[in-house]
């Protein structure tokens, strides 16, 4: 009588575990992007991610002074307030802050605890262009970015177990880990990024903001996207500045739409002095 190899019958009993384990999974916990539209998987709940965004933002906030200039936080309160009514998250616990720092970045972690460096603001014209920055990072966290990024990394350690349980060979296990960092990791890492942008450009532009800031200051913050070869494209987190450009161009005249229907129209905002 013909027996299967022992390697065999694990093999077939672990990936059978782990297709009903993942179907389960993926029937409970699928999802539709806001605005975007995409499906999403998520193993985290949104009460989890939003628990850890309010322990981070006042670690963020123990770390960096709040800003006291006058013009940079009241124009962060406006377009913050302004995005937030389009957002359609009103059950986020919103809070905006300008941190004190020479950092060129801002951040919206779950549930929405927004936060700018005034390092970045230093870069702005005017308040169109930090509507288009919040909108991101908010656009960032309405997609759930978060909860994406840890379930990906729960899936890379539950195939890796899989893997090692299987086949027993710290070479494939090299070549499983490296394969999924540059094959899956990396890229959802990029188009999350371009996600951001959409649902940004789209976000600013209902809140009434001229939603072709965004590339023209995107422009001018990455010295006209020249920052990025295509190979530190491919090794990176973020996609090249030259094809966000694009994106964003590509996308304006939709979210010249919705601004043509906001309500209130600010244009590009307040004209930033950079008075300290
Ligand atoms: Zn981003």
């Amino acid at each position: 009588m013909k027996t299967n190899h022992p390697l065999q019958t694990r093999a077939v009993r672990s990936f059978l575990t782990f297709v009903i384990a993942f179907s389960a999974c993926w029937l409970c916990s699928c999802r539709s992007v806001p605005i975007s539209g995409r499906s999403q998987f998520l193993l985290t709940t949104e009460s989890y991610e939003n628990e850890l965004g309010v322990d981070a933002y006042e670690e963020y906030k123990k770390e960096y002074p709040v800003s006291k200039n006058r013009e940079y936080t009241q124009a962060l309160d406006r377009c913050g307030n302004a995005i937030k009514s389009v957002a359609g998250q009103d059950d986020f616990a919103w809070e905006f802050t300008v941190l004190d720092s020479e950092i060129k970045n801002a951040f919206c972690l779950p549930g929405g605890k927004v936060a700018v460096y005034s390092g970045i603001m230093d870069d702005m014209n005017n308040e169109a262009e930090l509507a288009f920055v919040v909108a991101h990072e908010i656009g960032h966290a309405i997609a759930r970015h978060g909860g994406e990024k840890m379930t990906r990394s729960i899936m890379q350690s539950v195939g890796a177990v899989l893997v090692s349980s299987i086949f027993d060979n710290e070479l494939i296990d090299a070549v499983y880990g490296t394969g999924t960092e540059l094959g899956v990791m990396l890229p959802y890492s990029r188009s999350n990024e371009s996600e951001a942008d959409a649902i940004g450009l789209i976000l600013m532009a209902r809140a009434g903001y001229d939603p072709s800031a965004s590339y023209t200051f995107w422009k001018r913050f990455t010295n006209n996207g020249e920052g990025s070869s295509k190979l530190e494209t491919i090794l990176s987190t973020h996609p090249c500045d030259a094809d966000r450009i694009a994106a964003m161009e590509a996308n304006e005249p939709a979210a010249r739409a919705e601004y043509e229907r906001a309500k209130t129209k600010y244009g590009f905002g307040t004209k930033f002095t950079h008075r300290k």
